[in-house]
């Protein structure tokens, strides 16, 4: 890989400021052609525990640091992030193989939580308030909650990171993070950046390895971290928040998603189809936000599908590093095989490929960008998150039906809902059970805005004011004898 700057490809774990070796070693594979793309140092065990333990020593020295101190770091390691965005995007598309505009626009989104969360640090106040007793005075402090350790996905492998971070870091706190050892690349690369801005030893780790299931349980049972934050599916998260309650931490999950987008029968067909387009394909289908379900009004479903098959079969599939494709691979094989599953046993029970439907074949994990009709609540792709480039339109009738249909999963985390109708759209706020809704509008996220989900799709909120809470802890001080 041809980088600007080549001290951003690492090879193994940084841990209390040092990057760490170990005897065995696993690959990074890209997934658009199989090539190997790194040879990683695997974390062990002791070496995570000192991670913990340094990111509990550090927290003293970091807290000391007043507010425009901690925010100047954060702000360089924004502006470190931005300089270096080509090759952070190039290590991306390298590992993950998302398109490469996808790549640069993660890179700044991320880092735009850091910027957001560096100005937020400012405001992190306490309360004063009257008690009901002479001679006593009551304050609220807000507190950084200590260590917080966190595992992250291969989906967006800079952003989940830096969601996270950025808001840790500004309360006060020190991060220990295990990203996917699908994609841990843009995470090390991250962490050279995190050095070279002036974050101290032990505030920022990332500890990389095979091992999931033993990095995930000292990251989420040892005594000396207070909080743990997940972003991946809801199973891992199920059992990871179980491993939590050993030690009472607080946690947030952000979990799996099977978002329902809707499009009534007044929407503006134009501004549907870019939403469908851009909540369906982004990143192959691989989102927890992605439309997993559209629900299409009966009376515009022909002439919908056939303008969505028209986009569709635009889309340029292949290497995210070629200019002109904005479809990459999926992940790995496995999520091939679940999406082929996924639609055939659809078409089994009857819906009907408008087109796409199969793997590519050749080098790589391509799946063609697909369009299936007549999905019905029986079949598996209507309760499953697909994670794939496949559009699995059902047609609906009615406001109540729709809405009935769209609360039908134990999922809540993002939906969509396309109408012109002001009135509607206030009665789909209240009543689609999602943590977001998006309304004309495809794609939500942003750095002043809480993201995250209800029901099995978490708890927790990434973003704006309310993410920083996820990091502080609440202290009541009463002062007598006044
Ligand atoms: P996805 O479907 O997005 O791969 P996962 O939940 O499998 O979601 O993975 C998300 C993150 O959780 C990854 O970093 C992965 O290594 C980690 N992970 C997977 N299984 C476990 C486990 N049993 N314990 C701890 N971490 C896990």
């Amino acid at each position: 890989m041809e980088l600007s700057n080549p001290a951003l490809l690492k090879s193994g774990s940084l841990v209390n400021g040092e990057w760490l070796t170990n005897d065995h070693q696993f690959v990074v594979e890209n997934p658009a052609n199989g090539n190997i793309v790194a040879s990683i140092n695997e974390v062990s065990h002791e070496q995570v525990e000192s991670g913990i333990e340094g990111a509990s020593q550090a927290l003293a020295h970091w807290q000391s640091l007043n507010v425009d101190e901690r925010s100047a770091i954060l702000m360089k390691w924004h502006r470190l992030i931005l300089a270096a965005q080509n090759d952070l995007a190039l290590i991306m598309v390298a590992e993950q193989g998302k398109p490469m505009t996808e790549a640069m626009g993660e890179v700044v989104y991320g880092a735009k939580y850091i910027q957001w969360y560096a100005e937020e640090a400012r405001r992190i106040n306490g309360d004063l308030m009257p008690v009901n007793q002479s001679g006593k005075r009551g304050l609220v402090l807000r507190r950084p909650v200590g260590v917080v350790s966190a595992i992250t996905p291969w989906n967006f492998p800079s952003a989940m990171i830096l969601r996270k971070a950025s808001a840790a870091l500004a309360a006060g706190c020190s991060f220990i993070v295990k990203p996917s050892e699908l994609t841990p690349l843009s995470a090390l690369a991250l962490a050279q950046l995190s050095l070279d801005a002036g974050i101290p030893a032990g505030v920022f780790n990332v500890v990389v390895g095979t091992n999931a299931q033993a990095i995930g349980e000292l990251l989420t049972t040892h005594p000396a971290i207070a909080k743990f934050s997940f972003t991946g599916s809801t199973p891992v998260g199920k059992k990871l928040l179980q491993q939590c309650a050993s030690t009472v931490k607080k946690t947030s999950m952000e979990l799996g998603g099977n978002a329902p987008y809707i499009a009534f029968e007044d929407c503006d067909l134009d501004v549907a189809i870019k939403g469908a387009m851009g909540s369906k394909f982004r990143n192959s289908g691989q989102t927890c936000v992605c439309a997993n379900r559209l629900f299409v009004h009966r009376s515009i479903y022909s002439e919908f599908v056939s303008r969505l098959e028209k986009k569709v079969t635009e889309l340029r599939v292949g290497d995210g590093h070629q200019a002109e494709v904005n479809i990459g691979p999926l992940i790995e094989q496995k999520a091939i095989d679940k999406v082929t599953e996924l639609v055939d046993q659809a078409v089994g029970l009857g819906a009907k490929v408008i087109c796409g439907g199969k793997q590519i074949d050749g080098p790589g994990n391509f799946y063609q960008p697909t369009i299936i009709t007549g999905v019905t609540p029986d079949m598996d792709i209507f309760k499953t998150e697909i994670f794939g480039p496949v559009a699995s339109i059902i047609p609906f009738d009615s406001e109540d039906e729709v809405i009935r249909l769209a609360n039908q999963t134990e999922y809540g985390l993002c939906s969509y809902a396309f109408t012109e109708d002001m009135r509607r759209v206030w009665r789909l706020s209240e009543k689609l059970q999602f943590g977001m809704v998006g309304i004309n509008e495809g794609v939500l996220s942003n750095p002043a805005a809480p993201f995250g989900g209800v029901k099995e799709s978490g708890m927790g909120r990434e973003g704006g004011r309310w993410g920083i809470d996820d990091y502080l802890e609440t202290r009541y001080v009463c002062i007598g004898d006044v």
